[in-house]
């Protein structure tokens, strides 16, 4: 019997758009590794505020990150990021302080820069885990990451239906302002994407579209 080949799913999309719940979902679906972007440029934010650097200041920003290694523990089938041997805590990643600061600091190319091969080598860490694939979530996945993933999305939904979200999960968030802090990433992730909206589908409903396209994908290798 041939193999299934490897596949990469790259999802992104704005703030709140269902992007971590989709991703989740099709990667227990499919044994697919789960990358959340977002959550590494929040651990890499929360590191830097905790060593005190101020995101107005890009060379301490560059200084820090030279001096520190970023490493991948596999937690289930979410690759979790190990900063200088430190996990931060998912208290500290999802802060309100980290939240309003996390669009500037991903903003400085620098940043942008130490991520880079870090977030392109987990598809080499999802195959030696045995995963089946990769689903990699965040803002520039399918323009700058994967762009020759096997499917690229663009998940889209109405602002006031994204406050909601999180305003439902007691989250603290200025979604609108991220959006626009990050719209040039966003409007180059969305060229040559699959744009779903999700305003009024349900988690479900996204899913199944996406896991429609994987398995297809996976019976014509
Ligand atoms: O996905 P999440 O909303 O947790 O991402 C937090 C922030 O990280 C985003 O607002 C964005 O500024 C930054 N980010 C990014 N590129 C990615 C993923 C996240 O710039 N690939």
């Amino acid at each position: 019997m041939p193999s299934s080949p490897f596949i990469i799913v790259a999802i992104d999309g704005g703030a709140a758009s269902g992007k971590s719940s989709t991703s989740r979902a099709l990667s227990e679906r499919f044994n697919f590794l789960h990358s959340d972007t977002g959550s590494y440029y929040r651990a890499v934010t929360a590191e830097l505020l905790r060593l005190g650097i101020s995101p107005a200041d890009p060379a301490a920003v560059q200084n820090a990150l030279a001096g520190v290694s970023l490493a991948t523990t596999v937690r289930g089938r979410r690759a979790v990021m190990q900063i200088g041997g430190r996990e931060v805590p998912e208290t500290e990643i999802r802060s309100a302080e980290t939240t309003a600061n996390v669009a500037t600091f991903a903003a400085i190319p620098a940043l942008r820069a130490a991520l880079l091969d870090y977030q392109r080598s987990q598809a080499e860490t999802a195959r030696t885990h045995g995963f089946g694939g990769l689903v990699m979530e965040g803002r520039d996945i399918g323009s700058k990451i994967f762009p020759d993933a096997d499917l690229r999305y663009f998940l889209f939904a109405d602002p006031a239906e994204r406050a909601r979200r999180r305003e439902q999960q007691g989250l603290q968030d200025q979604v609108a302002k991220r959006d626009t802090l990050d719209s040039q990433r966003l409007r180059e992730s969305l060229q040559g994407a699959t744009l779903i909206d999700s305003t009024y589908l349900t988690l479900e409903q996204v899913v199944e579209q996406i896991a429609g396209e994987i398995s297809a994908k996976l019976q014509a290798a």
